[in-house]
């Protein structure tokens, strides 16, 4: 195991994709095996020294960043160890890349469809922060890929939970550590919002599965180091498309319709699963950019119509048998809505398909370029509402965003009425209105019954929102639900909720 104490050593892992200033550490430690955590952790806990674990870093919410403490890195917890196609299953340490993981399946062709955009992510990452992507409108977020966690805790004691073992039962939660100590916690007891993603705070509801706990415990809870997921076979083929609009509400008028035949076709499948149902329509994505992301695109990909008010990227599983047909509906669909045809770009082979994906990979990254030349912080919104309220939501940001005078774009999910708003100040005075804004668009989803972090979680970023969405009691309980696992509150301390609660 490494062991780091010289600053220029330990400066890489002080910050993350939210550049959140101030990080600082004593040590940094990348040990090799499960037992050398435990022993770190043990120590730890003895001290009280708080520990943040480091993925990738590439989480947007600060959540990887430590201030004081130890830094526990994965990054040597890169074996893939085990591909099954049988049982569609796979084990990995927790620190492989997903790019790697990504790759690993293809080649037995098989399929993993969570896609948080940046592959260089760590599975552990992933599965910290439960997160998704583009694919999640179709086959959910990476929580519904996890079937058991090996876990290093707290206190140095192991914790292996298999889907499926253990659930709640009245709002109590129990389970039992390698080493035979039966831990009790008491559930959180607010609602989840009814939207279609969510990643704000603990897990909760009224049978919980443990394992559904520490998916999306952003480090708090314990340290993943093993992980078994589910993989799918492979689909055959795509169809995708980036469809130009000249027209905004036909543009949104063809989301709607997209969206509710995939939803149909999804139904239809649950309720009668021998029927020909993949012959319709059934989007695996569907997502959005508005006039001003391809105008910022175009820098990279100056193909980009002039004309164009907005785009659509949407994906399609085909096969041999079914490409025609579905090829025939889409088409049908997208001249029903006056969708631009001859300037929009489809493909039905891997190779462009990649293109299509760069394109949307390359706007989150040209946002992130710019803002480092003008050497200030993107202030970028990643909150969900539920279906009735997203028309308002989106014209609220539009409204909003325009008065304000500040370069922006706004992106994403749209299938899971889940947009990032990304405001690019170019000055310290453009910075405070961004925030300021921001504050309103948090107040706005919360006031509509959605979600502060649909996606990339809350961090230390988005504590003091999160206190904002739950109140002070929700966040005391799960300050308890957190002591329950570690009793002195060294893990990933100041993320989600502020360290104050622990106390
Ligand atoms: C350009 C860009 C686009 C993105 N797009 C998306 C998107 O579309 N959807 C989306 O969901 N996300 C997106 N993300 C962010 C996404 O959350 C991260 O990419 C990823 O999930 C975090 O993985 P990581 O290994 O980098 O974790 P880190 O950033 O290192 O850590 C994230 C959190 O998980 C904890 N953690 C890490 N590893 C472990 C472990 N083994 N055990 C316990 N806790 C752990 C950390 O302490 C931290 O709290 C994007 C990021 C970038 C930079």
């Amino acid at each position: 195991m490494q062991v780091k104490t010289q600053i220029d050593e330990l400066q890489n892992y002080l910050t993350d994709a939210s550049n959140l200033p101030g990080g600082h550490a004593e040590k940094l430690f990348i040990p090799e095996t499960s037992a050398e955590i435990a022993e770190i952790l043990k120590e730890a806990n003895a001290q009280k020294i708080p520990v943040t674990v480091s993925g990738a870093r590439t989480g947007t919410v600060g959540g990887a960043i430590p201030f004081g403490g130890f830094v526990i890195s994965l990054e040597k917890f890169n074996k893939i160890k085990e591909i099954n196609k049988v049982t569609l299953r796979a084990i990995v340490q927790s620190g492989v890349a997903l790019i790697d993981f990504q790759k690993a399946v293809e080649a037995e062709n098989l399929f993993y469809p969570p896609d948080p955009t940046e592959w260089s992510c760590q599975l552990g990452g992933t599965v910290a922060t439960t997160a998704s992507g583009a694919r999640t409108f179709k086959y959910g977020a990476t929580r519904k890929f996890v079937d058991r966690l090996e876990i290093d805790m707290a206190t140095g004691e192991i914790l292996n939970l298999k889907r499926g073992a253990q659930f709640s039962e009245n709002g109590l939660i129990e389970v039992k550590t390698g080493q035979g100590n039966l831990i009790k916690a008491k559930l959180p007891t607010y609602r989840q919002p009814d939207v279609r993603k969510n990643t704000s705070g603990y897990f909760s509801g009224e049978k919980v599965d443990a394992i559904d706990l520490f998916i999306g415990s952003e480090g708090t809870l314990g340290i993943i180091t093993e992980i078994e997921l589910r993989v799918l076979p492979k689909p055959a083929s795509f169809f995708s498309g980036i469809i130009f609009f000249e027209n905004e509400a036909d543009l949104l008028n063809f989301v709607w319709e997209a969206r509710d035949i995939s939803f149909n076709t999804r139904n239809n499948q649950i309720q009668n699963p021998k029927s020909k149902i993949q012959n319709q329509i059934d989007a695996s994505l569907i997502e959005y950019f508005d006039e001003r992301s391809l105008k910022f695109i175009s820098e990279k990909f100056p193909e980009v119509p002039g004309a164009a008010r907005g785009a659509i990227f949407f994906e399609q599983e085909t096969t041999a048998a079914t490409e025609d047909e579905l090829l025939e509906q889409w088409n049908e669909l997208l001249e029903k809505h006056h969708a631009d045809l001859e300037r929009s770009w489809f493909t039905t082979t891997d190779e462009d398909r990649e293109r299509l994906r760069a394109f949307r990979h390359a706007l989150p990254v040209s946002v992130n370029e710019r803002i480092v030349k003008y050497k200030q912080k993107k202030v970028g919104t990643d909150m969900a509402v539920p279906d009735d309220k997203f028309l308002s939501f989106l014209k609220f940001y539009q409204e909003k965003l325009s008065e304000s005078g500040l370069e922006y774009v706004i992106f994403g999910h749209i299938g899971d009425n889940h947009l990032h708003a990304n405001m690019i100040p170019k000055s310290p005075a453009e910075a405070e209105k961004a925030r300021y804004l921001y504050g309103r668009f948090i107040a706005q989803s919360i006031m509509l019954g959605g979600t502060i972090s649909a996606e990339h979680g809350i961090g230390k970023h988005k504590s003091k929102y999160l206190y904002v969405q739950y109140g002070e009691r929700f966040l005391n309980e799960m300050a308890e639900l957190k002591k329950a696992f570690d009793p002195h509150g060294i893990l990933g301390r100041g993320n989600m909720f502020d360290a104050k609660f622990l106390s």
